[in-house]
């Protein structure tokens, strides 16, 4: 039985059996499943991931700082000291499962990025 591509992916698990380490480091897609033997090495996200990441992470830091600077006035320093740390560790935090939820998305859907046959 496949798994749900979303729990797979953000477990980053395979998406054929959501039993196998996705990734071989932290965004390194690993060349084959260790579970059940899934080739890898064709799946490929590109830039997908990323942008999606930068557009979440951008929307929830730019409406959080607008939102200090309005209601309390903070000094610059202080924006620095809140928001540049907390989108870089979201960034972080996020990209990872989100690479694995698209590339799982990929497999569920036959998509050509994946390693299946253009029909
Ligand atoms: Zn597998």
């Amino acid at each position: 039985m496949t798994p749900n591509p979303v729990v797979a992916g953000l477990t980053c698990r395979c998406p054929a059996c959501g039993q196998g380490p996705l990734f071989d480091g932290y965004l390194k897609v690993a060349k084959h499943c260790e579970a059940c033997g899934l080739d890898l090495s064709a799946a490929d996200s590109g830039d997908g991931p990323a942008v999606f990441i930068v557009l979440v992470v951008g929307v929830v830091v730019c409406f959080s700082a607008l939102f200090t600077e309005i209601a309390f006035h903070p000094p610059v320093w202080v924006h620095l000291v809140i928001w540049l740390p907390l989108a870089a560790i979201l960034v972080l935090a996020l990209l990872r499962p989100f690479k694995g939820v698209m590339l799982a998305m990929q497999f569920h859907h036959k998509a050509s990025e994946a390693g299946h046959d253009d029909v």
